[in-house]
């Protein structure tokens, strides 16, 4: 392993797994007494009858209570800052569809840190100030915009806020510019593969590209292995959350065994959402993540609604940190039909094996005669859009194979590339249009 980088504490990412223990239980002590500062929390150590003396090793942490996004928007805008207002300089926030959005504030040490696990995770994966990082990503509030940027310039790397869309432009500023590596959303990374190919640009031949970073929305390993192959280079799944400070809190090392979530930041716990009971490793559960090292809002047992499982705490790069499956989806992202659970995702990873198809698709759910159906639009590479009956029988695998995951038969509808629509930020996969019955 590549230790060298000088500011991403290094001594950090090789610890022990007792080590890593020891860490977490000084951090967290540390965060509970400084969580005394917000009357939320106050107020739940009262209710629960503890105090910041009974939490003293890293299991103690499920004596805390549990933070759900409705507690950030029960106390929006301010309610959970843990320092004055005046300490923080910046804000982020995540749009919700109903009621408040959710406020994270950042102090200036949050933020440095939050640079410092960008760059911590650039560095795993081989970049260096050498590097040209492209960041195609929406900026604002989103966090995957100045999140990136500030992490990629503290490793040193001459970076470019490209932000979103603008596919021509993107492309000839990676050609320009010498660009090495790129950020951006998967279902983005696609569209600029499509808009390559029509521009007859050879990523291999064309560009310097050789990472890729990809995350912000759930993907599947198969989406992924297309983005590799299309683009010729390694893509690393990066996770990251807004109330955790934006992207940085997991990333795949080069084994792309699974995200490294990083412990000394985090305590991760995978819990039965029923229940709310950790779970055994490789059981899928849950993420539930505690932050240590946050100022302006620490946030504790936050229920992220990701559902994912620990594949392992040890990995071939040499670092314990905990080893997280790629997300299936937010238990909110679920679709219930006929009873059935589906995520997006399980259509996807299949979609994905069939090389006639392009990558982006449609689910939507109706009401027709009062049952409630599935409909996947999905888009046809190229070469395969006139022959007629080889459509069908392609029409009629897919359908096959989609029945055979989500156990539903679904209707397929195959459609020319470029027809369905493309987001600049985290792709839409699904639009309900059921009637719901009161
Ligand atoms: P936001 O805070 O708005 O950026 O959204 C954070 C959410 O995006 C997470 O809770 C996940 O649901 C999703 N997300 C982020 N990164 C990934 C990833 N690599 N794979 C799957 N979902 C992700
Ligand atoms: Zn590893």
């Amino acid at each position: 392993m590549d230790n060298k980088s000088p500011y991403l504490h290094p001594q950090y990412e090789t610890l022990s797994r007792e080590e890593i223990s020891k860490l977490q239980a000084e951090r967290l002590q540390a965060t509970v007494r400084h969580c005394m500062n917000v009357p939320f929390y106050q107020q739940k150590f009262k209710d629960m009858g503890i105090t910041p003396d009974d939490i003293k090793t890293v299991d103690d942490v499920r004596k805390l209570p549990f933070t759900t996004k409705q507690d950030l928007r029960d106390t929006y805008p301010f309610g959970m800052a843990a320092v004055p207002l005046r300490d923080c300089v910046r804000l982020h926030s995540s749009s919700g569809t109903t009621g408040n959005p959710t406020v994270i504030l950042h102090t200036q040490k949050d933020l440095d840190e939050w640079a410092n696990q960008v760059a911590r995770n650039l560095w795993m994966v081989g970049l260096r100030p050498d590097d040209v990082f492209q960041n195609s990503s929406g900026y604002g509030m989103f966090t995957g915009g100045l999140g990136f940027q500030y992490g990629a310039e503290r490793l040193g790397m001459l970076t470019v806020p490209a932000a979103a869309g603008n596919s021509l432009r993107q492309i000839k500023f990676m050609k320009d510019f010498g660009t090495t590596a790129v950020h951006a959303v998967p279902s983005y990374v696609t569209r600029l593969y499509e808009v390559m190919q029509e521009q007859g640009v050879d990523p291999r031949r064309d560009t310097k590209l050789r990472v890729l970073a990809i995350g912000a929305e759930p993907h599947s390993e198969e989406q992924r292995q297309r983005i590799e192959q299309m683009m010729g280079v390694k893509a690393y799944n990066s996770f990251g959350m807004s109330e955790m400070c934006g992207p940085g809190v997991g990333f795949e090392c080069p084994e792309q065994n699974g995200l490294h979530f990083w412990e000394d930041y985090y305590i991760v716990e995978i819990v039965n959402p029923e229940t709310l009971e950790p779970v055994p490793d490789g059981e899928i559960g849950e993420l539930v993540l505690t932050t240590l090292c946050r100022e302006a809002m620490p946030l504790l047992r936050y229920r992220t609604r990701d559902l994912t499982r620990v594949l392992g705490r040890s990995c071939p790069c040499g670092r314990n940190h905990v080893r997280l499956d790629r997300m299936r989806g937010r238990s909110d992202d679920m679709m219930v039909l006929r009873g059935v659970n589906i995520f997006p995702i399980q259509i996807e990873k299949i979609l994905m094996t069939f090389p006639e198809l392009a990558n982006n698709y449609l689910i939507t759910l109706t009401t027709d005669d009062d049952n409630d159906n599935m409909t996947v639009e999905v888009e046809l590479a190229e070469m395969f859009t006139d022959d007629f009956g080889r459509l069908q029988k392609l029409n009629k695998d897919i359908t096959r194979a989609l029945k055979d995951e989500i156990l539903l038969t679904p209707r397929v509808k195959l459609v020319a590339k470029g027809t369905l629509p493309v987001s600049e930020g985290k792709a839409v996969r699904v639009v309900d249009k059921r009637k719901v019955y009161q």
